[in-house]
């Protein structure tokens, strides 16, 4: 239904609701920051644009201190005898019609019995920094949605007012996060930035219980020493808590997770093993290609587009792909026996008992080390070497989800590509913290989104 005669009848009503014979109120500015902002101790003075030719440029919302109130220290927030005023500052406030704004105020110094002659406390502002605390928590709320290069345009401000603001909200939110209760974590790599240097490397902790999925850790590099920082972070309480832990086959945290996290059962996940099966099928298509050009370009054809076909599960291939793929895997080619053992691999997942499971992981491994295909061979070695941790998997059943931490994974992807101009990873941090964390946040008297 078209909703605008509605919006019509409700206006008329409310002119009809009026009382007659007063006159409306006008609405101030004033009465509404009193609404959304009031600080006690403080009011609102005169409200005034400031033009340039002809242009509203800024709009300046004058604070007075209450004639009543004594200032308060800015240590110890108790209140002390005035001592002088320090000129006048400016605050940059949440943007009114578009129009940049800021609160102006001339702080007091007061006199505190134990501090001596400091700085009053100022409710809205926090610490030196040139911006309110509602403009910060309202800049880093919005740099959840947008980049922070576009938070920056929208409202009126820099790149550098956006990452002050969201590192504030952070550091609180992290001083301020509880970490009771964490029984489940992922503990996993990230490709970073360009190359393969050790620097393009991150290390991550993830909380992956069913109430609770967040990112708890991130850190540079992914050595023994990466995770024990991590570990360290979290503290001996959380550590020892942990009954769960799913990661990667990748040596340095299995020993780390080994020493430090041994009462918690170790679990290799779905989601890397099947990804390391993948790559190996991937490197025998890759190989048989090459070899076949060479001879003629007709026998390549057939592995021509093939690479996400292969890659994908069976029941995921439809049309024209899958009559391609059905047409390969009738050939004799290596890549037709390579696809053919990774997708028997996924009938393991489907055991309910360790001791079924263990009996066809050693079918698997051994078709795997006799089909001459070398990537299949390294990845049946592997999954060899770490069969307990492998089978933990099904002990742990039903109390780890297997998508958990490829589902934080993709998160931590679209976070690190939307383009934020990231040049540092103390940025990355900072915006993998602020939008996986779950952090809580910092308390203003009005949220303005
Ligand atoms: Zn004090």
């Amino acid at each position: 239904m078209n909703s605008w005669p509605r919006l019509w009848v409700n206006l008329q009503l409310s002119r009809k609701q009026r009382p007659k014979g007063r006159p409306a109120i006008q609405l101030q500015v004033k009465t509404i920051l009193n609404c959304v902002q009031h600080f006690v101790g403080f009011v609102y003075r005169e409200v005034h644009i400031v033009r340039c030719q002809g242009r509203p440029e800024s709009i300046e919302i004058g604070v007075e201190p209450h004639g009543g109130i004594r200032g308060r220290c800015w240590q110890c927030r108790r209140p002390a005898p005035g001592y002088d005023r320090l000129p006048e500052r400016r605050w940059l406030f949440v943007p009114l019609w578009g129009i940049p704004t800021y609160f102006c105020y001339a702080p007091r110094r007061v006199e505190c019995a134990e501090h001596g002659v400091v700085v009053e406390h100022i409710p809205w502002s926090d610490g030196k920094r040139p911006v309110t605390r509602a403009m910060m928590a309202f800049l880093a709320r919005w740099a959840r949605r947008l980049s922070w290069r576009e938070t920056a345009r929208v409202f009126l401000t820099s790149w550098e007012a956006v990452y002050r603001s969201v590192e504030w909200f952070v550091q609180w939110g992290l001083e301020h996060r509880q970490l009771g209760g964490v029984e489940s974590i992922g503990v996993d790599e990230i490709h970073w930035g360009r190359g393969l240097r050790a620097d393009n490397f991150l290390t991550v902790i993830y909380q992956i219980d069913a109430g609770c999925r967040r990112l708890l850790w991130v850190g540079k590099r992914r050595s023994q020493a990466t995770l024990r920082r991590g570990l360290k972070v979290l503290g001996p309480e959380v550590v020892q808590g942990i009954r769960f832990v799913c990661s990667d086959m990748w040596k340095p945290y299995l020993q780390v997770i080994a020493v430090q996290v041994g009462q918690a059962l170790h679990v290799l996940d779905r989601f890397h093993i099947t990804s390391h099966l993948n790559q190996a099928v991937d490197q025998v298509r890759r190989a048989e290609s090459t070899r076949l050009r060479s001879i003629s370009q007709k026998a390549a054809h057939r592995l021509k587009h093939m690479r996400w076909p292969l890659l994908r599960r069976l029941s995921r291939v439809r049309g024209r792909a899958r009559q391609k793929l059905n047409a390969l895997l009738a050939s004799k080619l290596a890549t037709a026996r390579a696809w053919e053992l990774k997708e028997t691999f996924g009938y393991f997942w489907h055991y309910k008992s360790v001791f079924w499971a263990g009996g066809f992981l050693d079918y698997w491994c051994f078709r795997a080390l006799r089909s001459r295909l070398e990537p299949m061979k390294k990845v049946a070695r592997m999954l060899r070497t770490h069969e307990p941790l492998l089978l933990n998997w099904f002990r742990a059943k039903g109390e780890i989800s297997s998508g958990a931490v490829e589902g934080l994974n993709n998160k931590i992807r679209v976070v690190t590509r939307r383009s934020y101009g990231f040049r540092t990873f103390e940025a990355m941090e900072i915006a993998l913290y602020h939008n996986l964390g779950r952090l809580p946040e910092p308390e203003t008297t009005h949220r303005f989104c």
